[in-house]
């Protein structure tokens, strides 16, 4: 490890002051101490978010709808009673994310930006097309937890359990920088690493994600959010599905289904939106969303039962909305 310097500004501007070139922001340093350790990032300085009371906890106000402070712990999302009622595919989506400890420490935009736990690209060891080098050895390597759908150069799968959850409420979030703010869509964020983005997400150096908003309208939407493990605990989602809708008489409007686990990024199809409006939700027209959403699934050697695990998980979570 080599040497860094480090800073804990107590205010948003300060901290945007301190992060140039070759300094990054941590905050509950759950992934990005690990990555440093091994080698995995080699900052010239840290800028400790923790210190900046303002990017903490979460608010809710009529025609402002929902706003969460980026550096809300996960746990605090996840234990609230108030939000659980509010937006409960939140607290869905951390219940089972990593440990209670690590949910203690780790915060919302940490958990949105952690990079991906492909085995080949956590080995220092292994230059893999993702760090610069030219093959992903997972296309042909060991790729059970890999991407079913939507890869091109390479294969990983975006780990997040919240982000799904996210913009299954269509949610925004605010990003800031020494230059400005700008708002955009969560499901935007994400990118899919091909040609010469050899990256995961599309904040740029100098920019701080400073809060998620949900809008009034999205917190009518119900929602449910599943995820499968290998195991119960510390373990990522092998697939999990956001499910929301506005449910009236008995008929869903505004579907959307999001995936994690499955691809790159976090994965919908907007057709599969616009075949269920209207939809009774019946476990035909679930099965047939379902289908849709995977069609263009092209499994791995080892991962072909992600199609059918995503299937059903699919069926479950829509179901579950007019339950
Ligand atoms: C054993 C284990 C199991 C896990 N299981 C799961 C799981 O099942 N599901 C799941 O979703 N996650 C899981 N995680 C990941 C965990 O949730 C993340 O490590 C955590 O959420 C990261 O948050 P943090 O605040 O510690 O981020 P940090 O480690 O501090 O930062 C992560 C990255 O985000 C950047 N960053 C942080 N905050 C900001 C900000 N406000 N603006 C811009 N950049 C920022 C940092 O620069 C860094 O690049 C697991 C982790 C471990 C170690
Ligand atoms: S899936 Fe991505 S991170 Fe993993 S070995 Fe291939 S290129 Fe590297």
């Amino acid at each position: 490890m080599s040497l860094f310097s480090y800073a804990k500004p107590r205010a948003l501007g300060e901290a945007l002051r301190l992060l140039k070139n070759g300094t990054i922001a941590i905050a509950g340093g759950t992934d990005l101490v690990g990555l440093i350790r091994s080698g995995l990032a080699r900052p010239e300085g840290l800028v400790d978010l923790t210190g900046i009371d303002g990017l903490r906890g979460w608010t809710r106000e009529k025609g402002k709808g929902l706003r969460i402070g980026a550096l809300t712990p996960l746990a605090d999302l996840e234990t609230s009673p108030q939000l659980q009622k509010l937006a409960p595919m939140i607290a869905q989506s951390l219940r089972d994310a990593a440990t209670p400890q690590l949910r203690n420490m780790g915060t919302v935009g940490g958990n949105l930006l952690q990079r991906n736990r492909c085995w080949y690209f956590r080995d220092e060891a292994v230059p893999c097309w993702l760090k610069g080098g030219t093959r992903c050895f997972a296309a042909e390597g060991e790729n059970r937890y890999h991407a079913i759908l939507g890869a091109a150069e390479c294969v990983m799968v975006a780990p997040s359990d919240l982000a799904p959850a996210l913009i299954a409420y269509d949610a925004e979030i605010e990003i800031a920088s020494s230059i400005g703010r700008r708002t955009v869509k969560l499901g935007q964020l994400f990118v899919t690493p091909s040609g010469r983005q050899r990256k995961e997400h599309s904040i740029k150096k100098g920019e701080l994600i400073t809060s998620v908003r949900i809008s009034d309208a999205a917190l009518e939407r119900r929602g449910t959010f599943l995820k499968a493990m290998d195991r119960k605990a510390w373990s990522f989602a092998l697939v999990s599905v956001a499910a929301s809708a506005r449910i009236k008489d008995g008929k869903a409007r505004d579907v959307r289904v999001v995936l994690g686990g499955v691809a790159p990024v976090p994965w919908w199809v907007p057709a599969a939106h616009k075949l269920l409006e209207g939809s009774a939700l019946d476990d035909n027209s679930c099965l047939a969303a379902a289908d849709l959403i995977l069609a263009s699934a092209q499994p791995l050697r080892d991962n072909g039962y992600k199609v059918t695990l995503a299937r059903e998980l699919i069926r479950r979570a829509l179901r579950s909305l007019v339950a």
